[in-house]
């Protein structure tokens, strides 16, 4: 398997504050509060104060595992984690090169991952048996992925089925958990990310006459129009009226017509972003691209859609005195926007618009990713090395997380083994399609 896109060297330097927003003590599990402490204790969060503090913990525990231990963390990490993951010598990409690791990295008999758990769960689906992995905080969800959960999902997908048999296929973005995933690879479906998901559809759209596509619309928008699904063969499921909540289709019929069935979740990080935020920064002679989870009409007068791993290159490829506006998650344009600058190229969010008016302003990024933060990744490195890691902390597929508690909730051994085989055959397809059209051998 070819190694997947190019992963950045992201620096820590003197002066540059180290960490998001304390999380409230009361937030920590037990486990993890005597971190929690002694970190809300340290006078500030410069990397000369934190680094020395981290290193007590982190250092021991990586000499003790060596390359049996694997770290890595996802390109949103808030709180300066990615670049104190890749301090470390871990592994820093987005969810396809996460998800693709522990087959690339055999020797690691222990991955400790900074991210949102459906990427943790996604590792843990392709691991092999001797590999153990580990979120450093379960409390880490992914909005989108908590709006098609299993129990929102099912009714639908039944009715669906029930109406379409065999003509149905489910894809599934990576940003679902492991139960969808195994749903998609019942219906012969594949997982996608957004760096393939224009492979994947089309590959689907050849094998099954209706395509279900879970769970973000403005992502099944922005492929369909690359690949030419016209949208009056585009329904669109109703919008969850909130996390984990069913949705009703009263009336099936309107999806007969339809080559393309989109889930209605989407990512609220994303979805701030507006046609207005394009036209300011190209007024100012930006060159805009934004991520394809944005609303269509924002990707429609933007000058250039991609990943995360492909946002990065078009940009530190540039020539020096390019000038951009990137339309996704804050962290990473903040790191991004930190590197550019080294090469002379300049780097704004697309919602920093310097005279916002009535446009919406952005947050400062995924705030449930940033969950992962200091204490988090020193507490569960010490006591993996003491021998007694949380099992709160333990990712195996099927789980379902309460983001509120951490608790989760875990399938008998049976039924996670079959969960397993659907769910690794729906991502084994996406990292063939993805391998054969980069001209790699399939996985
Ligand atoms: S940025 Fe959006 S889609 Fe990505 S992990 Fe955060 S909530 Fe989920």
């Amino acid at each position: 398997m070819n190694p997947s896109a190019t992963i950045p060297r992201i620096t820590i330097r003197p002066g540059v504050d180290l960490c998001q927003s304390d999380l409230p003590l009361d937030w920590y599990q037990d486990e993890l509060r005597p971190y929690a402490e002694e970190y809300l204790a340290l006078p500030d969060r410069t990397p000369e104060t934190v680094m020395p503090w981290l290193d007590g913990y982190v250092r021991p525990a990586i000499e003790a595992f060596g390359p049996s231990m694997l770290l890595a963390a996802h390109f949103y990490m808030g709180g300066e984690i990615v670049k104190l993951v890749e301090r470390y010598g871990g592994h820093i990409g987005d969810s396809y090169a996460l998800a693709t690791i522990a087959s690339r990295t055999p020797d690691a008999q222990i991955i400790v991952q900074s991210a949102v758990h459906f990427m943790a769960e996604a590792i843990a689906l392709l691991a092999q048996p001797h590999q153990r992995v580990y979120i450093t905080n379960p409390k880490a969800g992914c909005t989108m992925e908590m709006m098609a959960r299993e129990d929102a999902v099912e009714s639908i997908v039944d009715q669906l089925l029930d109406r379409y048999g065999d003509e149905l296929m489910i894809i599934a973005y990576m940003n679902t958990s492991g139960r969808i995933k195994a749903l998609a690879g019942r219906t012969g479906g594949a997982t996608c990310t957004s760096s393939n998901a224009h492979l994947v559809l089309d590959w689907a759209r050849h094998r099954a006459p209706r395509v279900l596509f879970i769970p973000d619309k403005h992502l099944g928008e922005n492929t369909a129009a690359r690949i030419g699904i016209a949208p009056e063969r585009i329904a669109t499921l109703p919008t969850p009226a909130g996390y984990g909540a069913p949705v009703e289709l009263d009336d099936p019929t309107h999806c007969d017509n339809a080559e393309l069935i989109l889930w209605g979740a989407y990512c609220g990080v994303h979805t701030v972003f507006e046609p207005a935020h394009v036209h300011a920064w190209h007024d100012l002679g930006h060159t805009v691209l934004v991520h394809p989870e944005c609303p269509r009409a924002v990707v429609e007068c933007a000058d250039g859609q991609g990943s995360t791993n492909q946002l990065w290159d078009s940009v530190m490829q540039a020539p020096r005195g390019s000038r951009f506006a990137i339309g996704t998650e804050g962290h990473f344009v903040r790191n991004l926007k930190e590197q550019a600058a080294l090469r002379g190229i300049e780097v704004e969010h697309l919602a920093a618009v310097p005279n916002p008016g009535l446009l919406r302003v952005a947050g400062c990024g995924c705030a449930t990713m940033s969950r992962n933060d200091p204490p988090h990744l020193a507490g569960v490195l010490d006591l993996l090395h003491r021998g007694t890691p949380p099992e709160l902390n333990h990712v195996l597929p099927g789980d379902t997380v309460s983001e509120t508690t951490g608790v989760r909730d875990r399938l008998p051994e049976a039924e996670r083994s079959e969960l397993v085989t659907h769910a690794r055959n729906a991502m084994r397809r996406m990292i063939d399609i993805t391998e054969r059209a980069r001209g790699g051998a399939p996985a």
